[in-house]
């Protein structure tokens, strides 16, 4: 992709209202663009970001089984009068057409998903050699946030990875469940948090007694959390007295506190919501058993705005590799003839070699600009081409976590880029 091209562009300021780390560089770096108060549109920077950790959410829930579904946005009213939280939700919007009558607009897909299952399960031989079944989709969530000044970490309209898991027996249920705890660290490993995400003991409520957050510390998150370094697990502070230490074998004097925001959870269901709607399977006796169920949820925005906040520096964004917009950032300084041919021709090769780039082919910026631009966006490898790089028979080449570059050729820096991408 051509920077001169790209019909986003980078700016010295975010909107004055914008509080947050996250959507301060995001916005500068021209990757989303604020609508109002927790409300962001993707930008193609930001799209390729989003797409990619998508990627990595979907091949780990389709590695154990998931099978992907995209539900709706409107739900049916009736649906939310059956569990009780048409009522009982705080956050959901309730849209009403002009004839009066109301829909929910989802914050969540209990209310969906088994109706729909419902539809398809009745004996034994539907589920039983079904079981565990579990179902996902990646859609946009609408919740009512009181507060929404964390940027990307609380939005009003959001995109989420939830799964839900349907089981025969209990021990059907806790094998998935333990499966899913490793499938939850790949991913957060994968989107390069992993160093500092833990899974966290939470309280699960009446119907379970833990669920278990996956939480990432950062100074700006909005939970407690104890962490026990020596066995990797934390507790979350509203579950933190003497008896549950006790359960989870933790001592008080070990813990350290911290600051940390939910980047997913899985919890427990039990029969919450498969009680109401009636979901259940005959057995081959002729007994009736009510379905068991787990949900599994990602906050994708929440995960990339939270990248930003732990991984990046005055200059802004430091990507992993592994959700970068692009692999390689390519400037071209000056505008001498030599340097602008050389610049292309490394273009050509980069593209040639399907790796990743985006080539600052912009004439009449200075190179403080260009270089500003380049720490700004984060690509981890930054390639320049100028006069000086010729003299030096090659180009520099700098991650951007690193102070010093190198002079390398073109058959050096493809032979890095397709080590390391
Ligand atoms: P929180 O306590 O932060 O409000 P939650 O318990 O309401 O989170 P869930 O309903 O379990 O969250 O949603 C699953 C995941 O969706 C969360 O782990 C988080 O990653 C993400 N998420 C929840 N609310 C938001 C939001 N307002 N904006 C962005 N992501 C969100
Ligand atoms: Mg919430």
């Amino acid at each position: 992709m051509r920077q001169s091209k790209l019909f986003t562009k980078t700016r010295k300021e975010a909107p004055a209202d914008e509080v947050s780390k996250n959507a301060e560089l995001l916005i500068r770096g021209g990757f989303i663009h604020k609508e109002m108060a927790g409300v962001y549109s993707y930008l193609p920077l930001g799209f390729r970001v989003l797409k990619k950790i998508e990627n990595i959410i979907r091949e780990e829930m389709n590695s154990i089984g998931g099978q992907e579904i995209l539900m709706s946005s409107f739900q049916p009213k009736e649906n939310w009068e059956k569990t009780g939280r048409w009522e009982t939700m705080d956050d959901l919007y309730k849209v009403s057409d002009s004839s009066g009558r109301e829909v929910a607009l989802g914050p969540t897909h209990e209310e969906i998903v088994v109706p729909i299952l419902k539809n398809y399960i009745t004996s034994y031989k539907d589920f039983l050699l079904s079981s565990p079944l579990a179902i996902y989709q990646i859609q946009n969530k609408f919740r009512m946030e009181i507060r929404a000044k964390s940027g990307m970490l609380r939005g009003r309209e959001f995109i989420m990875k939830d799964m839900y898991s349907f089981h025969a027996s209990k021990e059907d249920f806790e094998n998935f469940y333990n499966k899913m705890k490793d499938v939850y660290k790949t991913i957060f490993k994968k989107a390069g948090i992993g160093h500092l995400t833990y899974m966290t003991f939470a309280s699960g409520g009446t119907f379970s007694k833990y669920s278990h957050e996956f939480q990432t510390i950062t100074p700006v998150g909005e939970d407690t959390i104890y962490i026990d370094e020596a066995s990797g697990v934390a507790i979350n502070q509203e579950v933190f007295n003497d008896e549950v230490l006790g359960q989870l074998n933790l001592k008080k004097e070990k813990l350290v506190e911290q600051k940390a925001i939910e980047v997913g959870n899985i919890f427990d269901l039990k029969t919450k919501y498969s009680e109401p709607f009636d979901l259940t399977y005959t057995d081959p006796k002729g007994e009736k058993h009510t379905i068991l169920m787990g949900c599994y949820g990602i906050g994708l925005g929440r995960l990339l705005g939270t990248v930003v906040e732990v991984l990046s520096d005055d200059k802004g964004i430091i990507w992993p590799e592994s959700i970068a917009p692009f692999a390689v950032h390519l400037l071209s300084l000056g505008e001498d003839e030599a340097v602008l041919k050389e610049a292309e021709k490394v273009y050509e090769n980069l593209q040639k070699n399907n790796i990743e780039v985006l080539f600052d082919d912009r004439r009449e910026i200075s190179a403080g600009e260009k270089f500003a631009d380049a720490d700004l966006l984060g690509i981890p490898y930054r390639v320049v081409v100028s006069e000086r790089s010729i003299k030096e028979n090659g180009m520099e080449i700098k991650k951007r976590n690193e102070e010093k570059g190198k002079i390398i050729s073109l058959n050096e820096l493809l032979k890095i880029l397709k080590n390391n991408v």
